[in-house]
């Protein structure tokens, strides 16, 4: 019994980001195969949303790793704070989050984006050291309706996510702080 415990710890550790507590990235390709798969059967939407935050090396050299830590820490508590619970939030690298709203159309999407971009920046997040900083975030969004001839859910979704990428990184270009929902 004790090995069943200690086998399932193992394989949710293996899914979770151990800094902010949530999900990682293998655990997004996973749920996003299986999201996708309920989008074609349902004929409904799915959105990604690419999260980065703005200039975040700067919090790093200027107030050090530890308070770059604790601002990775605080901003996924206000993402959390307004994703569902049905969302699949995780951490996809280092300053990068992705949400997928499962049945979410674009323009849904883009109101959620807002919302958590807003909430982001709306209040200065204590640093261990006892200064604060506000921070800002930058969000690409993409979506996709997978049709019921789709077959190769894996590669449909490598592609939302460079979707929503290549949206962030228009984000970036058009001066960060903001949200950008891919190109038609
Ligand atoms: P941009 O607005 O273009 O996104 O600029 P940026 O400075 O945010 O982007 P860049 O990719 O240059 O820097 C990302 C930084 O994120 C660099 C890296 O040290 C930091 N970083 C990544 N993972 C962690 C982490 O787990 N903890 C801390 N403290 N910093 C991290
Ligand atoms: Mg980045
Ligand atoms: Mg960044």
């Amino acid at each position: 019994i004790e090995n069943v415990i200690n086998r399932a710890r193992l394989l949710r550790s293996g899914f979770t980001d151990v800094l902010t507590g949530w999900h990682n990235r293998r655990y997004l390709s996973v749920r996003l195969k299986e999201e996708l798969a309920r989008a074609r059967r349902d004929g409904s939407t799915l959105v990604c949303l690419m999260l980065d935050i703005d200039h975040f090396k700067r919090v790093n050299d200027t107030w050090g790793h530890a308070a770059g830590d604790a601002v990775l820490r605080e901003l996924t508590q206000r993402i959390e704070a307004q994703v569902r619970a049905s969302d699949v939030a995780a951490r996809y690298g280092g300053e990068e989050f992705v949400v997928l709203l499962p049945g979410t159309d674009v323009s849904a999407g883009s109101r959620l984006a807002e919302r958590i971009r807003t909430e982001v920046s709306a209040s200065p997040i204590a640093l261990p050291c006892g200064e604060s900083v506000t921070i800002t975030a930058s969000i690409g969004i993409a979506e996709v309706s997978p049709a019921p001839g789709d077959k190769d859910l894996k590669t449909l979704g490598d592609s939302l996510i460079a979707r929503a990428d290549v949206a962030l990184y228009a984000a970036k270009s058009a001066g960060r702080d903001r949200i950008m929902v891919e190109a038609a």
